[in-house]
């Protein structure tokens, strides 16, 4: 008698039932690698309400969430760019434009507008990380200066929400001029004796922080974003030593002079309301 056999089990009494779980309702936390639940992290604008950890925002809901309730008036939504270099790397330029604006139902990496933020009327931007990692090309460029002319002209203070990758390569020398151009725009405001108060969020890199987003008459840094010109892996190869600790981060930039404030993200809004009023002449 083969009792010492093991007898196969019928193939179903294996299978496990799988827990029908909505897809989207449940995220885990990048950095404590916690369970949360979709709703909750959202009304707590995207930080880990375990952690603390700051998620990315999308720049419509970075715009809401400083300004007044429904006081936001875009501008220049329609701005779209060129593809001027017929510019084509592993994929077209164009295509890569067309899947940006349906992933974010934006014509580039930018919002901008008027709005009003603690009862005091400002011009406000913020960058989209999601449209091609908010490089600046042509339509961010123009946006940005735009906004400061309506700054000037309306004599009102700027804030720019910088969240990007550096200059747009596949505008090549045109992505490079935005450089210049939006330090031009900024260095008039600043004749004008008009507050712009830059606001750096995870990421800003590259051209961006080589340009406006360094320009700020106040600079404030949402905690723990990286703020760079080249990322660290990059220079940790160039010059062949490591890194110190929390290089680059947001605290890490403070202590080195480069930033003045660094912030929790539910404490910008109260912050920028306190800099307008204390600095913006009226
Ligand atoms: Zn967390």
């Amino acid at each position: 008698m083969s009792w010492f056999i093991r007898k196969r089990e019928p193939k179903d009494a294996l299978t496990v039932k799988k827990l029908k779980i909505p897809e989207g309702v449940w995220v885990k936390c990048e950095k404590c690698r916690e369970i949360i639940y979709k709703t909750e992290l959202e009304n707590n604008m995207n930080v880990c309400p375990k952690c603390e950890h700051h998620h990315y925002l999308p720049a419509a809901e970075r715009i809401q969430s400083v300004v007044d309730p429904g006081s936001f008036v875009e501008f220049d939504a329609n701005l779209t760019p060129v593809d001027i270099l017929n510019f084509k790397d592993s994929r077209k330029y164009t295509e890569r434009l067309k899947t940006s604006a349906k992933k974010t139902g934006l014509k580039d990496a930018i919002i901008s507008g008027r709005a009003y933020v603690g009862g005091m009327r400002t011009q406000i931007a913020a960058l989209e990380f999601k449209f091609m990692g908010g490089s600046m090309g042509s339509v961010v460029g123009e946006k940005i200066v735009r906004s400061a002319e309506r700054a000037i002209e309306e004599k009102t203070p700027l804030i720019i929400f910088a969240c990007s990758g550096g200059a747009r390569m596949q505008e090549g020398i045109i992505s490079l001029m935005q450089m210049a151009k939006t330090s031009a725009a900024i260095a008039e405001m600043s004749e004008a004796g008009l507050l712009f108060i830059s606001v750096l969020t995870n990421p800003t890199m590259g051209g961006v922080t080589a340009s406006f987003a360094m320009l700020g008459d106040v600079i404030i840094a949402e905690r723990d974003a990286l703020i760079g010109f080249a990322g660290p892996r990059v220079i940790e190869q160039t010059i062949k030593k490591k890194l110190p600790e929390g290089f680059q981060r947001a605290e890490f930039m403070r202590e080195k002079g480069m930033v003045d404030i660094v912030s929790h993200r539910k404490d910008i809004r109260p912050t920028i309301i306190r800099i307008v009023s204390l600095l913006s002449t009226p």
